[in-house]
């Protein structure tokens, strides 16, 4: 059918009659000669619904492979029309592909409501178990070998759990808003359809949606009309769409947006936003359009940012250009900040989304949060080339987009012309060494490179490993063989690869190729799979002999193997420094591992004098545990403060939090030299990771801010004092320190212990929610006190922010009474919350102060915590693990209650392998805490005295 053909005629038939009169022409004209368009009866008499609707199911690599080796030539015409309400939305789906071969009993993928018609080929199919378990199954005797055509008229829901079409309504304004979320494989709760990365199709679109709404995807749109107007005809007609997919509007009036046919993409790049966002334009840039778009409550904030946005995008696409030798695959760069959003930000195709929590509103980010966002966006601009232009063929290669992503927006923050004044990449980047390390230390490790037999086990790749790690092996690469391996293996592998798929060896390949042409003599590849291939980190030490001068005789690397993972020796290049005793870097010193010998020596350390400390992995192009000598902790222990550059004092505060970990250091050691280097530390980066990770003494963190660091004076940067009253405020968790941040509240000023004011800063409506939430929890307010306060807040703010905050406070209450009927709200009655709004209940539920209130849950959650995996979406009932559980138990008995849990889940079926990992991950970490128990004695008693 060619649509040419048709628009031809309507045109026609416009230059001669009436809108309306033409609307019934065409209905006849096509109703006549397309037996496709049912009549309502006839739609009524083939729905279908699937019965496992409701459940969880997934998709199998088996399934997928099957249908990758069959079906070419895909593409998809959709057409959607976007309700208001938050319930339903309706949809046609024309899929075209290439038949190659007829033996497998092949399906689409779809978790919808209802399909009202299925036909392929021209055949209305009457056989309601076609549609089960959320598949579409096609008959095969209704396909033939070659070009086939299979229409669905259906019917979806929207999601609350950003997994799907996500619909948020904005309490401030009651303005709804909806977002499309399809990766990993949630196309298909949107529109049926082959619901995997390697059958990349062109889309072509059409939404009929409310008139005041906006409609955003992959490509702008060619054409916008409403009912009466010529373009609305020609758009139904070539979308072969039937009018009873818009009568759903009733008299409401609403617009048909039409996009032109898109680049091939996965589905799980998709994208449909829609709703009255506004859109902020980049007057100066046209080589690229881009808009950044927000809810409209949230315009005044994100005015301040767009700028900012389409400038450093543009840099930052040119630096790619460039180092990709490759241009900018697409055509416009739309950023959309959406709410209620559960990740940082998704790739779309064109169509970035981000959270909003990006958006600083009435609140001040630190440096490091300003330019970490700044990462994400750059990170996002990347996975343009790499993932949506050339895309892995299957979740195992799911690091090939994520640890790529991750590692090159630092290297463009970093080195980019034109964003010099973003000088905290490197830095920034130890979170996410810190992350992999973190996971690679689980017994849930699993090689970079991983393995998922389904989309589910997919799930459980978005972690530590596949972005953290994975990052950390790109960095040692840079660093092993030079960018210009890099560089040159990648330009090769995006004009081989554009718009098609790649496995880990594809891209391995380009690299190796480049290092041969390069000159390098070390096999890559080779050196590569021992990074990709195996799980588990290598321990790091070192030992030395000295002669009488006190000069070094011999130094030895030592590389031992953690327990956890199919650990092995590893080849890597990293840097020791060599401190005076003023912590000054006398020297950097190449050192290096092998992958034959646990010992290396380093030849570079023989004859120079012993210096005051040894810093090994200085400025961290290393990955592993690596350990400092008796030495060289005496020196960092009086003197840590005096190293100058504040990344590298994150990365050694670091390296000793590992080794309270491991034993080697008490808790009493660590604190003690944390809190004599806090009395020094300016950097927001250091404060902000030492008073929020390693101290969990709430009164004494209280006092040692409010006190002592904002006492003394010292400290003028507003960011470093809103900083450190937000920690102040969330540490305030006895009666005494409540009371504090209670007049803080009142007079709107932060004063100091002694009632002094601190100056430069005033409270933000950010803190009022914090102060708020604190007040919630006390056990000395009156409750008629504490709804004072929140009914001030409301007053003040009107915003989703204050919508959160009820939901905590409310959970917060700290009465038996009150904790029993929540209880009973979140596991006997059918709650279906926006997604943020359980974690902001659950948090306030379950704090560490009221545990003695919820001694009856602890039994009560592991009964009841598999059902919820079962019924609840994935998200959500992740939410109801981290946040519900009584991880803050560390005895016998309770890692006893995990272990059964763990027992009781472990059936062999691979569907809840990610609850799985939840538990086995929670075990080691209570094992872990209870192994250190009797070496810091003293450090969790006083956590225990809250
Ligand atoms: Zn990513």
């Amino acid at each position: 059918m060619s649509s040419d053909t048709q628009d031809n005629k309507i045109l026609i038939a416009a230059s001669l009659t009436t809108a309306s009169a033409l609307a019934q022409a065409l209905y006849i004209y096509f109703k006549n000669r397309n037996p496709d368009v049912e009549t309502e009866e006839s739609e009524s008499s083939t729905s279908m619904v699937d019965p496992a609707y409701g459940e969880s199911r997934f998709i199998t690599r088996i399934d997928a492979v099957q249908r990758a080796s069959v079906i070419s030539n895909l593409s998809y015409k959709i057409a959607v029309s976007l309700l208001k309400g938050g319930e339903n939305f309706h949809g046609q789906v024309t899929i075209n592909f290439n038949l190659s071969y007829q033996g497998y009993h092949l399906s689409l993928d779809y978790t919808g409501k209802e399909i009202k018609h299925l036909i392929i080929n021209g055949h209305v199919v009457s056989d309601k178990t076609a549609f089960k378990d959320h598949k579409i199954y096609l008959q095969r005797n209704l396909l033939h070998l070659g070009q086939n055509e299979v229409k669905i008229r259906f019917v979806s829901a929207y999601v609350k759990d950003c997994q799907g079409l996500h619909y948020f309504k904005d309490p401030q304004d009651d303005r709804e808003y909806l977002y499309s979320q399809c990766e990993a494989a949630d196309a298909h709760k949107i529109f049926p359809c082959f619901d995997q990365p390697d059958l990349k199709a062109p889309y072509e679109l059409l939404v009929f949606a409310p008139a005041d709404w906006k409609v955003m995807s992959t490509k702008a749109s060619s054409k916008i009309s409403t009912k009466e107007e010529l373009g609305f005809q020609q758009s139904i007609l070539k979308f072969s769409v039937n009018h009873e997919l818009y009568d759903l509007f009733g008299d409401e009036p609403f617009k048909a947006h039409e996009f032109p046919q898109s680049q091939k993409l996965s589905t799980y790049l998709y994208s449909l936003m829609a709703g009255p966002y506004e859109a902020i334009v980049d007057e100066d840039q046209t080589e690229i359009p881009q808009r950044v778009l927000c809810r409209q409550s949230l315009t005044e904030y994100v005015k301040k940012i767009a700028q900012t946005w389409f400038k450093v995008s543009i840099k930052c696409i040119k630096f790619y250009e460039k180092f990709f030798s490759t241009p900018w695959p697409f055509d416009k760069f739309d950023h959309l900040f959406v709410p209620d959003y559960n990740m940082g930000a998704m790739e779309n195709v064109g169509m970035v989304i981000y959270t909003e929590s990006y958006i600083q509103r009435d609140e001040v980010f630190t440096r490091d949060k300003q330019q970490g966002v700044l990462v994400t966006l750059l990170h996002e601009i990347s996975h343009m080339w790499f993932g949506n232009l050339v895309t892995m063929k299957w979740w195992d290669d799911l690091w090939l987009n994520e640890s790529f992503a991750n590692f090159i927006s630092y290297v463009c923050l970093d080195q980019a012309d034109g964003l010099e004044e973003y000088d905290l990449a490197w830095s920034i980047f130890l979170s996410e060494n810190f992350w992999g390390m973190e996971e690679d230390q689980q017994s849930t490790t699993h090689p970079i490179a991983g393995s998922c037999a389904n989309t589910e086990e997919a799930q459980n790749l978005f972690d530590g490993i596949s972005y953290g790690k994975g990052a950390c092996f790109l960095r040692q690469l840079f660093f092993y063989f030079g960018d210009q391996v890099m560089r040159d293996g990648l330009q090769t592998y995006f004009h081989k690869f554009a718009y098609k798929n790649t496995v880990l060896n594809d891209f391995l390949t380009e690299l190796g190729a480049a290092a041969k042409r390069l000159g390098i003599k070390e096999d890559l590849v080779d050196w590569s799979y021992s990074w990709l291939k195996s799980s588990g980190i290598n321990i790091i030490s070192y030992e030395y002999d000295l002669n009488d001068q006190n000069e070094i005789l011999e130094f030895r690397v030592i590389q031992d193997l953690h327990h956890n993972g199919q650990n092995r020796l590893r080849k890597q290049k990293f840097v020791i420094a060599l401190l005076d005793d003023n912590m000054q870097v006398i020297e950097e010193v190449e050192a290096h591992t092998s992958d034959k010998s646990r010992v290396t020596v380093i030849h570079g350390l023989a004859g120079k004098k012993l210096p005051q400390a040894f810093f090994s992995n200085y400025r961290c192009y290393g990955y592993g545990k690596f350990k400092i000598d008796n030495r060289s902790l005496k020196a960092f222990d009086e003197k840590l403060g005096l190293i100058k550059d504040s990344m590298q004092r994150k990365l050694l505060i670091n390296t000793l939090n590992e080794m309270l970990k491991d034993q080697e250091l008490s808790g009493s050691q660590f604190l003690g030299i944390l809190k004599k280097h806090l009395k020094t530390e300016t950097s927001d980066s250091v404060l902000s990771s030492s008073l929020q990770s390693y101290i969990p003494l709430y009164h004494e963190v209280f006092v040692l801010i409010v006190k002592d660091l904002l006492g003394s004076g010292r400290f003028e940067n507003k960011t470093t004092l809103h900083l450190l009253v937000e920690c102040a405020i969330n540490a305030a968790r006895n009666d005494e320190d409540v009371l504090v941040i209670k007049k803080w509240f009142d007079r709107r000023r932060f004063t100091l212990l002694d009632g002094a004011v601190i100056e430069h800063i005033e409270v933000s409506t950010k803190h009022l929610h914090s102060i708020t939430k604190r007040i919630f929890s006390s056990f000395s307010i009156p409750q008629e006190e504490k709804d004072n306060y929140l009914d001030k807040l409301a007053e003040i703010d009107s915003s989703d922010w204050t919508q959160q905050t009820k939901y905590y406070c409310s959970s917060a209450i700290p009465t038996v009474a009150n904790k029993q009927k929540l209880w009973s709200q979140y596991f006997d009655q059918d709650i279906e919350w926006q997604y943020s709004n359980y974690q902001y209940s659950f948090i306030g539920f379950n704090q560490v102060i009221h545990r003695h209130l919820n001694e009856d849950f602890v039994q009560a959650f592991f009964q009841r915590i598999p059902e919820i995996f079962k019924k609840k979406g994935r998200f959500i009932a992740e939410s109801y693990f981290h946040y519900l559980q009584p991880d803050y138990l560390v005895d016998d008995e309770n890692i006893q209650r995990y272990r059964d849990l763990l027992k009781q889940v472990s059936d062999g079926s691979s569907d809840n392998s990610h609850f799985i990992n939840l538990i086995k991950n929670m075990i080691d970490d209570l094992v872990l805490q209870q192994k250190g128990k009797a070496l810091s004695a003293d450090y969790l008693e006083s956590i225990k005295h809250l």
